[in-house]
């Protein structure tokens, strides 16, 4: 397998409206991204520019990469995901070689929507490369986004962060990464939508979502995730044990949330 290559995808199915909640990050994605890309002649007339990128920034494990997917969708592009931080160490001396060769791909499958996740990691501040080959690197991607966004490209470069502030500033100028939208935590509705996206699957009963949204304040997608797969053991373990299937229940999700605590501060 060709490692330097980037992987294989298929038209993005998912859409915005298939993420819960999150009604004011939506708009901001409409209204800084999708809605000029949609109708290139008023933002045109309003000299908005359609070059340059959009930077997802919150907490991990808030859906930056699944509204990332979305607004793929909501473009009928490809979905294209590449971990700078992987990139970094896997491809050592080679990495401007590699951005370079991932940009042609993507263009190549165009319309397709190249997502930078960890953008962060060529900041410097906490890469162990030296800097001058981190300079190279910055370089190439800021040169690779000079051709970002102009007539009939369509290729679109999102980039995603934990760390906003590590990311390198030049890659925050005009023209580049220039549109900022903060993710934050799931709110209610994006709650409930995750919780039944994880207990749909299982063998439940007597699930109170309402109670169960209220009492996860706070708590990222992952640890959702975590939740839910603490209490399918729990009830995984009484159903071995009693030799029939215990759907998950209340009591069930009760005890896993004594053991599960949210894993991000206040944002
Ligand atoms: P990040 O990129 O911010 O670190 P992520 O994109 O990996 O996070 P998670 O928040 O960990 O995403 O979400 C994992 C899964 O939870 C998603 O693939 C999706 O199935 C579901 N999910 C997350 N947010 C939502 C949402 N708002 N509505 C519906 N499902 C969601």
């Amino acid at each position: 397998e060709d490692s330097s290559s980037i992987a294989e995808v298929s038209r993005e199915t998912l859409r915005l409206s298939d993420v819960g909640g999150l009604i004011e990050v939506k708009r901001r994605i409409h209204e800084t991204f999708l809605d000029p890309i949609a109708h290139p002649e008023i933002a045109k007339a309003f000299k908005k520019s359609l070059g340059g990128g959009l930077l997802l920034y919150g907490p991990p494990g808030c859906g930056k990469t699944y509204l990332a997917r979305a607004i793929a969708g909501e473009l009928g592009a490809s979905f294209i995901s590449v971990t700078l931080a992987d990139v970094l160490s896997k491809w050592l001396g080679e990495s401007e070689g590699n951005i370079h060769k991932t940009f042609a791909e993507a263009r190549q499958k165009a319309p397709a929507v190249l997502f930078l996740d960890e953008v962060d990691a060529v900041g410097g501040k906490r890469s162990s490369q030296n800097s001058q080959s981190l300079r190279n690197i910055v370089n190439q991607l800021l040169m690779e986004m000079d051709g970002v966004g102009s007539d009939n490209d369509g290729l679109f470069v999102l980039a995603a962060t934990n760390m906003p502030w590590d990311v390198d500033a030049a890659l925050l100028r005009p023209g580049r990464f220039d549109r900022m939208v903060l993710v934050s935590p799931p709110d209610e509705p994006a709650r409930e939508a995750i919780l039944r996206g994880h207990l749909d699957q299982r063998p439940v009963q007597g699930i109170d979502l309402e109670v169960l949204v209220r009492k996860t304040e706070g708590f990222s997608g992952a640890d959702l995730k975590h939740l839910c797969d603490t209490a399918a053991e729990k009830a995984l373990a009484a159903s071995i044990k009693s030799g029939a299937v215990q759907p998950v229940s209340m009591s069930d999700m009760n005890r896993a949330l004594k053991e599960v605590k949210p894993s991000i501060g206040p944002w």
